[in-house]
C-alpha cells in the first residue's frame, strides 16, 4: 500500500458507524484513489439492514438529543466546528486522495464544513416559533418541533462540506441523523464519525452507513421511519429518491445537477471574466453542481474571448490533488469514458482539449482528461444541454440582452448562473431574469456557506444552508389556548 495511503488509516474505520460504534464489517468495497488508480482502503458495504439498525439507533438516541437546551445543543455543534479546524490539514488530505481535488479546494471544502457546524450552533436558540395575534381572549402560538429522525443522502464531490451542511442544519433543529456517504468518496464522513464520536453529542445521534446506492442508498430513502430525506447528487437519482420516500410520505429536499450559464457582456472586465470563466470550468475538474460549462459572449468581442478562453485552459497544470494543481482527475474511469464519447460525438468546433493528458509514473493510470472548450454545438447537442461533470464547456455568441437571457434560460437546469458587465442595470436586470437560485456578478462562483443554496426547474425541491433551510428539519405546531 502506498505510504501516504498507510498515514491516513488513522483516520478513517471500515465498519459501519451505528448507536456510537464501529461495526464489524460483513461485505466490503475498494475506495480508489481517481489520480492513481490504486486502492485506498475498504469499506463496509452496508445492506438494507444495517439501516434499519441505524435507523432504530437513531430513534433510540432522539428524546435525549432534542431535550438538550438550545444553548447547549448549539455549544455541542460550535465545538464540532473547532475540531473539524483542528484536523484542518490531515482531513483536507484525505478528502484530496479520496475525492481527487486540489488541496487547496480541499481545504476550503474542510473549513466550510467548520462554518456550517458554527453558523448553526449560533442560531439554536435565536429561531422558533410566534405568537399569532388573533382574538384578543385567545393565545394562539407555534412552535418549532424536530422531526425526529432524518436521513442524508450525499455525493462525493464535495465529500465532507455537503454531508455538514445538511447534518449540522437538522442536529440544530434537535434532530437526529442516519447519512449514506456516495461510495465514490465515503472516506470524508467516515472521519467526521471518527470526530462526532469524540463530541457531546448522545451515542446514536449521528450514524453513518456506508455503501452501494442501490441498496442502502435505496432503502435509506424508503425506510418507513424516517421523518425526512435530504438528498444531494443527480436528477435521476434525486428522481428515484422521491419515488422511495413517496409511499411514506416523507418531506424530500433535493440539491440536483445543473448547466450553469455565463454570460460575458462586451463591457465586462474581460481579464476578470475570462480568470472567473476558466475556473468555473476547471474547479473540482468540472465536477461541480454549479460549473459554468455554458458561455454565452457578445458579440462583439467573441473571436477574441474564445481565443483567450482557450489559451487559458491550455495552459492550466494537471496533477495529483495532493500537489495542489489546477485541476485534478475526474472519480472515475466510467465517467472520463462517457465524457470523452460525448466529446468526440459533438457537433461543435473543437477550441481546446478533449484528450487524455499525458502523466508519468503513478499518476500514468490516473483518470485525468484535458480542459476542453466546443465552440457553437447544434442546438440540442448533448454537450451544451446534458450534465457532463467534467472540465468542458461550450460557447456561443448573443447578440443582445434578450437573446443572452433566453438562451441562458433554455435548460431544464435552474442551479446557478453567472454574468459579467460594468452596467448595473444589465447586472440587475439579468440577475432577476435568470431561472436559477444563484446569481454570481462579476466574479465566479460566488457563494456564502450562510446563504441558501438550491435550484430551479429539476435542479431540485427546496434549499440547503441559511435560515432556510431550517423549515425542512422542523414541524410546525399550533397551539391555541382560550384565555
Ligand atoms: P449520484 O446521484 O450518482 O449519487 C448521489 C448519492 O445517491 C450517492 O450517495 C449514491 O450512492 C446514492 N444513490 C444512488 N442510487 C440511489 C438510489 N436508487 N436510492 C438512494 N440513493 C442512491 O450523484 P453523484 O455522482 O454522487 O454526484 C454528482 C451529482 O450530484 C451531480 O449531478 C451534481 O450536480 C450533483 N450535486 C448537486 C449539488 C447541489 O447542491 N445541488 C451539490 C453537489 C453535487
Amino acid at each position: 500500500m502506498c505510504s501516504m495511503y498507510t498515514q491516513l488509516q488513522s483516520l478513517v474505520q471500515p465498519g459501519t458507524f451505528v448507536g456510537g460504534s464501529w461495526d464489524p464489517i460483513d461485505d466490503s468495497f475498494d475506495v480508489l484513489d481517481p489520480a492513481r488508480a490504486q486502492v485506498i482502503t475498504s469499506v463496509a458495504a452496508g445492506t438494507p439492514e444495517d439501516i434499519d439498525r441505524a435507523v432504530q439507533a437513531a430513534w433510540e438516541a432522539f428524546p435525549s438529543w432534542r431535550k438538550v437546551s438550545a444553548y447547549e445543543r448549539g455549544a455541542t455543534l460550535r465545538r464540532i466546528g473547532a475540531m473539524l479546524l483542528d484536523r484542518l490539514e490531515p482531513l483536507a488530505e484525505l478528502v484530496s486522495i479520496d475525492s481527487g481535488k486540489p488541496i487547496s479546494q480541499a481545504r476550503g471544502d474542510v473549513r466550510n464544513s467548520a462554518k456550517h457546524f458554527e453558523f448553526y450552533g449560533g442560531v439554536t436558540d435565536k429561531v422558533g416559533g410566534r405568537e399569532l395575534p388573533l382574538d384578543t381572549d385567545h393565545l394562539t402560538y407555534t412552535r418549532w418541533e424536530p422531526r425526529g429522525v432524518t436521513a442524508h443522502i450525499t455525493p462525493w464531490n464535495n465529500p465532507i462540506s455537503i454531508p455538514c451542511r445538511s447534518i449540522a442544519a437538522a442536529l440544530a433543529m434537535g434532530n437526529t441523523v442516519v447519512v449514506k456517504p456516495s461510495e465514490m468518496a465515503p472516506l470524508g464522513v467516515i472521519a467526521l464519525a471518527r470526530i462526532l464520536e469524540e463530541s457531546d453529542l448522545p451515542p446514536g445521534a449521528f450514524n453513518v452507513v456506508t455503501g452501494p446506492g442501490s441498496t442502502a442508498g435505496a432503502a435509506l430513502a424508503a425506510h418507513p421511519g424516517i421523518r425526512s430525506v435530504t438528498f444531494t447528487g443527480s436528477v435521476e437519482t434525486g428522481a428515484e429518491v422521491m419515488k422511495a420516500a413517496a409511499p411514506n410520505i416523507t418531506p424530500v429536499s433535493l440539491e440536483l445537477g445543473g448547466k450553469a450559464p455565463q454570460l460575458v457582456f462586451d463591457d465586462a472586465d474581460v481579464d476578470a471574466a475570462l480568470g472567473g470563466c476558466a475556473f468555473g470550468i476547471v474547479r473540482n475538474a468540472g465536477q461541480s453542481c454549479i460549473a459554468g460549462t455554458r458561455i454565452y459572449v457578445h458579440d462583439p468581442i467573441y473571436s477574441m474571448f474564445v481565443e483567450r478562453l482557450g489559451e487559458l485552459l491550455r495552459s492550466t497544470v494537471i496533477g495529483a490533488g495532493t500537489d495542489d494543481p489546477d485541476m485534478g482527475p475526474l472519480i472515475s474511469e466510467r465517467q472520463r469514458s462517457r465524457v470523452i464519447a460525448a466529446v468526440e460525438s459533438s457537433t461543435g468546433e473543437l477550441i481546446c482539449g478533449g484528450g487524455i493528458p499525458a502523466l508519468d509514473g503513478d499518476l500514468a493510470d490516473g483518470f485525468f482528461i484535458e480542459p476542453t472548450l466546443i465552440a457553437e454545438p447544434e442546438h440540442g447537442d448533448p454537450v451544451s444541454t446534458r450534465e457532463l461533470f467534467a472540465p468542458v464547456a461550450t460557447i456561443e455568441p448573443f447578440s443582445d440582452q434578450d437573446e443572452a437571457i433566453e438562451r441562458a434560460n433554455d435548460t431544464p437546469f435552474g442551479l446557478s448562473g453567472g454574468l459579467w458587465t460594468r452596467d448595473l442595470s444589465t447586472a440587475h436586470r439579468v440577475a432577476n431574469a435568470l431561472e436559477v437560485g444563484s446569481v454570481s456578478v462579476n466574479a465566479y462562483p460566488v457563494r456564502y456557506y450562510h446563504g441558501p443554496h438550491g435550484g430551479y426547474k429539476q435542479s431540485g425541491i427546496g434549499r440547503e444552508q441559511g435560515m432556510e433551510a431550517l423549515a425542512h428539519y422542523v414541524e410546525i405546531k399550533k397551539v391555541g389556548i382560550r384565555l
